[in-house]
């Protein structure tokens, strides 16, 4: 479902991605960690083109984009119709602060896809009911505790219908006791096969649902394998170095 060839990223002087290869499989959930300024927030832009790669592939489901230094930047209205596959959801919530929850999920399928109201209102509904969050409905973001925030952030991607959602660090801002909540919703997601790359420094988390771990440094894929092994007997020195600050 999600393919990733030789993908570099260079931010002028600074090679962030070096040579990444990946690959998910439909329905699978890869946990993606490594230090802080390995490129992992990178990658997963690049996965839905905020980030424009200078080099490799990246093809989700039946959409593929090449990249070449000195090619030309691919039309609006190819990316637009990439990032629609890809949801994602980032550390801070970057709800709508002037809409109520269900217009803020309602928002991207209304006016990116022209969809009509009322269907988006019943998916809209279903979606809040999926993250415990039906009667916050008519409620402002600033009522939300961060962790409802979060959710109404996941229903708001969903509601894309996305081939794949993407989490970076999506629990990182959350006081401990709310964190529980956006990783069950997670783990659902999971159990329902949606395909899933999540960046997150829950380790027990990324060993528990993925099923492939992968660890990054410096802009490369040190190790990647089962999660569990991974996490628990991981085999290069810098895996070991990292994990080694979570016991
Ligand atoms: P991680 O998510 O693993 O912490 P990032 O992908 O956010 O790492 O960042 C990797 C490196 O790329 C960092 O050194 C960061 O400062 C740099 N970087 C990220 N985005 C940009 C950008 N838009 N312009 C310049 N440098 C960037
Ligand atoms: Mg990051």
């Amino acid at each position: 479902m999600i393919e990733v060839e030789h993908v570099k990223k260079s931010f002028g002087p600074l090679s962030v991605l070096k040579d990444i290869s990946m690959r998910v499989p439909k329905g699978g959930v890869v946990s993606l960690i490594g230090p802080s300024g390995s490129g992992k927030s990178t990658l997963l832009r690049c996965l839905n083109l905020l980030t424009i790669p200078d080099e490799g592939t990246i093809r989700i489901g039946t959409h593929a984009m090449r990249f070449d230094r000195g090619h030309r930047m691919p039309k609006d209205k190819d990316l637009a119709a990439f990032r629609s596959k890809v949801g994602m959801v980032f550390q801070t919530f970057n709800l709508f602060p002037h809409m109520s929850v269900l217009q803020n999920v309602m928002e991207g399928p209304v006016t990116v896809l022209g969809r009509g109201k009322e269907e988006t209102r019943v998916l809209a509904f279903h979606l809040l009911d999926k993250v415990g969050l039906r009667e916050k409905a008519d409620v402002y973001p600033e009522r939300l505790s961060g962790g409802q925030k979060q959710r109404v952030a996941i229903a708001r991607a969903l509601a894309m219908k996305p081939e794949v959602m993407l989490f970076d660090e999506a629990t990182s801002a959350l006081d401990p006791e709310l964190v529980g909540e956006v990783l069950q919703v997670v783990r659902q997601l999971a159990s329902e096969g949606m395909t899933m790359v999540l960046v997150t420094h829950e380790i027990a988390f990324a060993r528990d649902v993925a099923e492939t771990c992968v660890f990054m440094r410096d802009g490369f894929v040190v190790e990647e394998g089962p999660a569990r092994q991974v996490i628990e007997d991981p085999q290069q020195a810098a895996t070991k170095a990292f994990l080694s600050h979570f016991h």
